[in-house]
């Protein structure tokens, strides 16, 4: 099977059932994979179809679609992740001068952290959709609350997922993203992967998902995920309730986000999998 990583450690698998198992072994779709190092340890990056990679970084998923010779960075992980989002897109043969752009699901800060460095960097566009882009510029914040916070410390699971989540925002806060934009259909359609913005309200009001019909890829952010820290389980879900601002419109997003024509799910968190719309209709339903 096809692969970029020669030389690098290497992990190859595939799923054998269709959903990511994060508590029997792991297992994911993934056509490479390869890692890097950082002082704190590795990020791991997977190739899931021709041109995409889906990065591992603290508790949450960056993606980098790659044409060749321009490449696109969906999400960029949290404010601690910005040196292993330029890293990955070096790992995968890219120089940060070919980002045709950053595409951004929302602006919650594990998903803008490394935005302002690679702005700062090499400058290039940053688009999100419409209504995102006032809150990603902070004309309001959609965002769990200090006390929201404060509330995880009563269960082991929360504790964990606080003290992952603190040291990966500290002195991050107020971070904005001044420079956004919408994401108009014809700029997205001309960018590595041809993508088209779908709007995913509910976690936050200006939520977009990411449609890429070349390879049936659906880039899903924080609106249909696989895993996460304070979630009991692995398997499609939304996440929990302390995380969205409108919980029933993020129940509805995500049943109408199982209609999408793609045969790969990459979520803001857990691992990407399968599209399979029967069994992620009957997981949501039970949520
Ligand atoms: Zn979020």
């Amino acid at each position: 099977m096809a692969t970029r990583y020669e030389g690098v450690e290497m992990a190859l698998w595939e799923t054998s059932n269709g959903v990511a198992d994060g508590g029997s072994g792991t297992r994911g779709l993934s056509w490479g994979a390869a890692v890097c190092r950082n002082e704190r340890g590795l990020v791991k990056i997977d190739q899931i179809s021709d041109s995409v990679y889906v990065v591992a970084g603290t508790n949450v998923n960056w993606a980098l679609v790659s044409d060749g010779s321009r490449v696109a960075v969906i999400d960029a992980g949290y404010p601690s992740d910005s040196a292993d989002v330029i890293a990955s897109v070096g790992e995968i043969g890219h120089r940060l001068g070919d980002i045709a752009a950053v595409l951004i699901t929302h602006a919650h800060l594990d998903h803008i952290g490394g935005v302002p460095t690679l702005v700062e960097r090499a400058g290039m566009p940053v688009y999100t959709g419409e209504e995102e882009v006032r809150h990603a510029k902070r004309e309001y914040l959609q965002q769990i609350s200090p006390v929201g916070m404060v509330k995880q410390l009563a269960t082991a699971r929360g504790r964990r997922w606080v003290s992952h989540t603190l040291p990966a925002i500290f002195g991050h806060i107020r971070m904005t993203l001044p420079t956004a934009t919408p994401a108009r259909a014809e700029t997205l359609a001309a960018l590595p992967g041809g993508l088209i913005a779908i709007p995913a309200p509910g976690h936050t009001s200006g939520h977009t998902a990411y449609l890429m019909p070349s390879e049936g890829v659906l880039f899903s952010g924080d609106a249909l995920v696989t895993a996460h820290p304070l979630s009991p389980r692995t398997g499609p879900q939304i996440l929990p309730s302390v995380f969205n601002h409108d919980e029933s419109g993020t129940h509805d997003t995500a049943l109408r986000l199982v209609t999408q024509p793609a045969r790969i799910l990459v979520p803001g968190h857990g691992l990407p999998v399968p599209f399979d719309p029967a069994r992620f209709r009957e997981a949501l339903s039970g949520q």
